[in-house]
């Protein structure tokens, strides 16, 4: 290559900037994975530049996709080139100057300043190619697209301070150079034996050969360059190989390659399915969420590979929306490898393979948390809630999903949710009709609801719900094992062995009656109606939903999508036997029967864990309630 216009400077997106400080000041203890993330850039771009031949032979010619790699110590520096696709002036501009995630700043604030714990975020993030700056004091980077001219060349140079300058030179080879002069403290990654070893460990699943030259000498670019090269790493696509044959370390390596996330996968699976249609896939589950999962423009998929030939990173129809954490790769036999994104959509073999890989991820779940409690609870915990959007999405395989929910319930030991619908049912007596539910805004404030007392006391186990999405995705959920869902925070209950009830009604209380009557007189237009409660034993009242209003999630959901929710009252339910509801029977003097029975509204809501409509008005009531007392 020769240098031909004057450098131009350019100041790296702010977002970069920041990334760049943060992964070189906390990613000190793994520098190696820097030539991990450059051979996997340079194996991406051999892909697409394959994929892109499909439709142009010529630009791939007679040349043999590989990755080479060369030390130089006299100058210090370690080379990475290719001959993919390269990148255009526009294209360095863009890779190699910002970031084009969205939703990268809020991403970065969260940064914690705990060099470890930012360092597993700032891989789960991707770095990629700034990683190569935990080792280097300057990159250069040269390349040219493959469908331009020798002249079309760009060299980009950069000590990752905040600037890097450009210019125009001739490159004769497609493809990348990234050139590394390393730091003084980072000598190690000169030595011959340590990066092959590197390269083994990191990249023997890259489909491309990883060469090097074998003489440790090495330096400039006059050597006869093929003479002694030799390919380090195994040069196959991992995939293609028998499942036997590939080790544990070897397919973490591999997601790590795919997902560019830094943690080890919780589990995988990898299939060939032969016979009509005949595909392989190897599907990974994470066990960490991306920090924008639930960014509906975050990047989402499977990498789809046809015989071989890489097609796109992205492949959206090979498994629902609810499944979007799972990585990995479909390679299929039998589609056309000039497949469009619409043969894709319209190709029925491709609607069949998303049932089967659909199954076999949610069988995958399902293996998992019987051999794995301490794993499950970890996918549950970051997967839980997109997994629940299947009740939604996926009505086939509701039941399946169903089997994989966990609950936090009055059963569990702490507030994470470790109960499933079959321990639930498994527990409960066999004429228990329903599976009873409780809604709430947080496990603790569905914990200490009053709505649970005649629960706890009949030893009936209730599930928890505190999932921003719950009262959504339960609408979905109708049965599971023949049993009924019931939420508890709604209607009249009709629990098993409800004499209390029974007695209440067939005593008929005249004096209940007319109380019941005087409150919600003093309540107005703020309950639908007052009634007295079977749920309660130790709280003086609680609010109830009627059957079919929308409910306090629903309602927030419908608020945060710029939605007005239609208007309805709870109903307030009271315990006669609690003191405080036995002495506002007995309150006379009307003013103070309607500050009484307002304070008891209020504190109804605020056991639930609700924000109350005036907090200012509950607190002078209180207020005078006591002033009153200590004053009487
Ligand atoms: P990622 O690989 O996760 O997209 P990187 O920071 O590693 O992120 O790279 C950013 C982009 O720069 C890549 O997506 C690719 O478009 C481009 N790029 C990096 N290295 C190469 C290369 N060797 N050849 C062609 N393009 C490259």
């Amino acid at each position: 290559m020769s240098e031909a216009a004057t450098p131009e400077t350019f100041g790296f997106q702010a977002e970069v900037r920041q990334l760049l400080h943060l992964m070189v000041h906390s990613l000190y203890s793994d520098r190696e994975i820097f030539l991990r993330e450059l051979i996997s850039n340079a194996s991406d771009a051999a892909d697409r530049l394959r994929f892109e031949a499909l439709a142009n032979a010529e630009l791939v010619g007679d040349d043999e996709l590989a990755i080479d790699i060369a030390i130089d110590r006299d100058a210090g520096t370690l080379t990475v080139a290719d001959n993919g696709i390269g990148m255009s002036r526009d294209d360095i501009i863009e890779q190699l100057g910002t970031i084009a995630h969205s939703g990268t700043e809020r991403y970065l604030e969260s940064l914690t300043g705990d060099q470890q714990k930012d360092a597993q975020l700032i891989g789960q993030f991707g770095v990629g190619f700034y990683s190569a700056f935990i080792v280097a004091e300057e990159v250069e980077v040269a390349s040219r697209r493959a469908d331009l001219p020798a002249e079309d060349g760009v060299l980009w140079r950069s000590d990752g301070q905040g600037e890097y300058s450009l210019r125009q030179i001739e490159k004769t080879d497609r493809g990348t150079t990234v050139r590394l002069k390393l730091k003084s403290d980072a000598n190690e990654f000169l030595q011959e034996v340590r990066i092959r070893s590197l390269i083994r460990k990191y990249s023997d699943h890259i489909s491309f050969p990883v060469r090097m030259r074998a003489s440790a000498a090495g330096d400039g670019e006059d050597d006869d360059e093929t003479a002694d090269e030799q390919t380090v790493n195994r040069a196959k696509a991992l995939w293609t190989r028998p499942r036997t044959e590939v080790g544990d370390d070897e397919y973490i390596e591999f997601y790590r390659h795919i997902a560019h996330d830094f943690s080890d996968p919780l589990t995988w699976s990898h299939n060939r399915v032969e016979g009509k249609r005949e595909y392989t896939s190897l599907l990974y589950v994470p066990s960490v969420a991306p920090f924008d999962l639930w960014n509906r423009e975050s990047p989402k998929g499977v990498k789809l590979y046809v015989q071989r030939v890489f097609i796109t990173d992205r492949a959206t129809e090979f498994l629902p929306l609810y499944l979007r954490f799972v990585r990995g790769i479909v390679d299929c036999g039998d589609l056309s490898l000039n497949v469009s994104r619409e043969m894709i959509q319209q190709d029925p073999a491709v609607g069949a393979m998303k049932s089967a890989l659909t199954k076999r991820v949610l069988d995958l779940l399902g293996k998992l948390s019987n051999d794995d409690a301490a794993k499950y609870a970890t996918f549950w915990e970051q997967f839980g809630t997109t997994l629940k959007e299947g009740l939604a999405e996926d009505p086939a395989n509701r039941d399946k999903i169903a089997g994989l929910l966990r609950y936090n319930t009055t059963k569990s030991d702490g507030v994470a949710p470790d109960r499933s619908l079959g321990d639930y049912l498994g527990d409960a007596p066999d004429d228990q009709a329903s599976i009873y539910y409780l809604l709430a805004d947080s496990p603790l404030a569905a914990r200490s609801s009053p709505h649970l007392e005649a629960f706890r006391e009949r030893g009936i186990e209730v599930l928890l719900l505190s999932d921003r999405i719950d009262e959504w995705a339960m609408q979905y959920l109708d049965e599971y094992n023949g049993k009924s869902f019931r939420d508890i925070g709604r209607g009249e209950l009709d629990l098993p062995g409800d004499d209390a009830a029974e007695s209440i009604e067939a005593g008929d209380d005249k004096e209940r009656k007319h109380l019941v009557k005087r409150i919600k007189r003093a309540l107005r237009e703020r309950v639908e109606e007052v009634r007295v409660s079977t749920r309660l034993k130790e709280s003086a009242a609680c609010l109830v939903l009627n059957e079919h209003d929308l409910g306090y999630q629903m309602r927030e959901l419908l608020k945060a999508s710029g939605q007005e929710a239609p208007a309805a009252l709870p109903n307030l339910e009271i315990n006669p036997s609690h003191p405080l509801i036995v002495k506002l029977a007995a309150e006379n003097d009307d003013d103070r029967f309607e500050t009484l029975s307002a304070v008891i509204l209020d504190q109804a809501a605020l056991a639930e864990g609700r924000q109350l409509d005036d907090p200012a008005a509950f607190v002078k009531r209180i207020n005078d309630l006591l002033i009153e007392t200590g004053s009487s």
